[in-house]
């Protein structure tokens, strides 16, 4: 996907980057929550707190984060799903919450489609096989060879189910035709750490939080979950390239307000996104970090509810498929 900042077009045709005064009420006035269901210093929580910090400036009021992490997701997503429609409680979190996790649950408390409206798509992440820096495989095959001889003592890292790093390390174990021990956490954030200090085997993560460790040297990247090699990991393989023919997973995540939250608060929450895609700063921090941006269509509230419901066409099938049971 062309990643050009296609915001300048918006901008020309005065639409989606009018002033925010322009707009008849006066919200926001007081700070706005920022749920994010997963651990601080985890992907989501990364992506939230750069894009709330320009979202803010455009706001005139502070965007608050509050990390409520725990059950992969679900239970800050069905705290922002049941919050007051007001525009004061703000969700930001990724289709691993919202769509995958509806095959992976007998019972949601939340209805993803009925429940939220959608602001807007905030970014795409690549996902990246890491494994903890002395585990006993250079390459993705010594990797697969590994965990097949090790079934009852590997162990993987994952942010609960129906969260990212579950899908890609669900999908990865299926497709290897392994059956290994998963290690659940907040977050990956957390997660991370745990890995880098060698407590666990490997987990499947998103780039923005994993590069920076293998950057440093601390864990090793096998594989990558998109069908292109990253320019930022340029010597490592897809997994798909590797050996796991057709293995490709990306995680968007996005803004989301309680059902019935007023439609004039939902375009200046929608207008605040689009000034923070269209800043050239927040822009280059985030594609530095594999982060594949939404173009000015991809960002309107209706791409969001699109891409919602490709999204659960996409993996409630694909994860039946897989032969995974709900819980
Ligand atoms: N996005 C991560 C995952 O789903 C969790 C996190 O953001 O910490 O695994």
């Amino acid at each position: 996907m062309k990643r050009r900042n296609l915001f300048a077009t918006a901008a020309a045709a005065g639409l989606a980057l009018a002033p925010l005064g322009a707009m008849a009420q006066a919200y926001p006035t007081k700070p706005i929550t920022v749920i994010v269901p997963f651990a601080a210093g985890g992907p989501t929580d990364a992506l939230a707190r750069v894009l709330t910090a320009r979202m803010s400036e455009a706001l005139g009021q502070t965007m608050i984060v509050e990390n409520l992490g725990g059950a992969g997701g679900t239970i800050g997503v069905n705290k922002a799903a049941k919050a007051t429609p007001d525009g004061y409680t703000v969700l930001f979190t990724h289709m691993g919450t919202l769509a995958v996790n509806i095959a992976l649950y007998k019972t949601l408390p939340y209805d993803s489609q009925k429940d939220l409206e959608p602001i807007g798509l905030g970014g795409t992440n690549p996902m990246v096989l890491v494994t903890k820096k002395d585990l006993p495989a250079k390459n993705f095959q010594e990797f697969l060879a590994y965990v097949k001889a090790n079934q009852k003592k590997a162990q993987y890292g994952m942010a609960g189910i129906g969260a990212a790093s579950h899908l890609g390390g669900l999908m990865l174990n299926n497709m290897m035709k392994v059956d290994v021990l998963e290690i659940p956490y907040k977050g990956t954030g957390p997660a991370l750490n745990d890995l880098v200090s060698g407590q666990f085997d490997y987990m499947v993560d998103q780039a923005v939080n994993v590069l920076p460790q293998i950057q440093g040297g601390n864990i090793k990247a096998l594989g990558v979950s998109t069908l292109k090699r990253l320019p930022q990991l340029p010597d490592v393989p897809t997994i798909d390239e590797a050996g796991l023919k057709g293995y490709e997973v990306t995680i968007w995540n996005g803004f989301f307000v309680p059902k019935n939250t007023p439609k004039d608060v939902i375009t200046k929450l929608n207008q605040a996104l689009v000034a923070a895609l269209s800043d050239e700063k927040t822009r280059a921090r985030l594609i530095e970090q594999a982060v594949d941006l939404p173009t000015a269509k991809e960002a309107t509230p209706e791409a969001l509810r699109d891409q919602l419901k490709a999204s659960i066409d996409k993996w409630v099938p694909a994860i039946k498929a897989a032969g995974v049971q709900p819980q």
